[in-house]
């Protein structure tokens, strides 16, 4: 491991302080209920929507929701609901057929000029709204030999720039593993370009200790994250300190968020959450409309209401605190952007 400055806890180098943040994420819907005050009647449907989709939340996460309100936006990311068990026509299993994009094992590749690498399916937390919730992992885990064929495919590929890190998420993996990851990219003269899309950098602050800032200093590409936050309550405490972090690293730092019912489905959420990540160092990248996957239904917010939002943003906040509503669509040539008709 690469946490040479890192403290004297690390006893054991496999673990450090973030995976023992990352085992000791509150998994069980009646403690986490507890934790917040809320009644025994979200219980029984937690319990029956968590057997589909295990509930799994940071406890820095909790620490940062509001203690007696079942509605708020945090809690909903994250609380397993009756709703999930609804089934909606036209919520699938793989929404926007991912598996049909594969160049090599974990190597998906659907746009020019860049490919995403499935590097783990483990996520310190469960979003609910996840399309990822029902994908088979299980064929593109991250190990080692798994990834010698994906990076092959990278090295033999000239018109691949960017690498995307992607999962899962690639911080659920140790600074050692990601720092083999990328010394055995170094060698590939086309890819000028690496960027990593996480959402643990801010569920789980902690992760993002001495030895991957280390890392992110020491690669050789221009480096940008991605980050995942869906609204300005996430980013308090710890989490700013995580962000203060990040942005010493001189990486290019952007958020997505995606839109959802409940959540962040108001112009003032969402210009919140703009102004917040712009006066800690993040740009707003992409909105994204909600993913077709099966026991989603009840997050989703139309298209003409995402532009009203939009338009609503758009008159109140400089241009680039303004993100890009988009969806995915299989077979289109990047994430398609969803624009106001004329
Ligand atoms: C979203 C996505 C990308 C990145 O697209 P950008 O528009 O460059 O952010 C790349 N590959 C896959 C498979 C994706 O889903
Ligand atoms: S962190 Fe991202 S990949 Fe993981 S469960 Fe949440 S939305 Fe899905």
């Amino acid at each position: 491991m690469i946490t040479a400055t890192s403290n004297t806890r690390h006893l054991n180098p496999l673990d450090s302080t973030w995976q023992q943040h990352f085992a000791d994420a509150v998994t069980d819907p009646a403690e986490l209920l507890r934790a917040l005050d809320l009644g025994s009647e979200w219980l029984a449907p937690a319990e029956a929507a968590a057997k589909l989709f295990p509930l799994r939340v940071p406890r820095s996460f909790v620490a940062r929701m509001r203690r007696g309100d079942p509605h708020d936006p945090l809690l909903r990311q994250v609380l397993p609901l009756g709703d999930e068990l609804i089934e909606t026509e036209g919520f699938g299993s793989d929404p926007i057929d991912e598996s049909s994009y594969q160049q090599a094992p974990g190597l998906l590749r659907k746009y020019s000029s860049r490919a995403l690498l499935v590097t783990t399916g483990a996520c310190a937390v469960h979003c609910r709204y996840c399309f990822r919730r029902e994908f088979p992992y299980e064929e593109q885990q991250g190990e080692t030999g798994r990834w010698r064929e994906a990076i092959a495919s990278v090295a033999a590929d000239p018109s691949i720039e960017e690498l995307i890190l992607s999962g899962g998420d690639p911080l659920s993996l140790s600074n050692a593993r990601l720092n083999a990851l990328t010394n055995s990219l170094k060698g590939i003269a086309h890819l000028n370009s690496l960027r990593l899309h996480t959402r643990n950098a801010i569920v789980l602050p902690s992760r993002i200790d001495a030895g991957f800032i280390d890392w992110i200093r020491s690669l050789p590409w221009r480096v940008t994250i991605v980050l995942h936050v869906n609204h300005a309550q996430e980013l308090q405490g710890d989490a700013l300190e995580a962000l203060a972090r990040l942005s010493t690293t001189g990486a290019l730092l952007l958020n997505q968020s995606v839109l959802l019912r409940g959540v962040n489905d108001d112009a003032t959420a969402l210009s919140t959450l703009s102004r917040t990540l712009h006066a800690h160092g993040v740009l707003p990248y992409y909105l994204h409309l909600l993913d077709r996957v099966r026991g989603s239904a009840h997050f989703e917010v139309s298209e003409s209401r995402g532009l009203e939002i939009i338009a609503t943003m758009t008159s109140t906040l400089p241009g680039y605190l303004v993100p890009k509503l988009v969806r995915e669509i299989p077979g289109a040539a990047s994430k398609t952007a969803i624009v106001a008709q004329a």
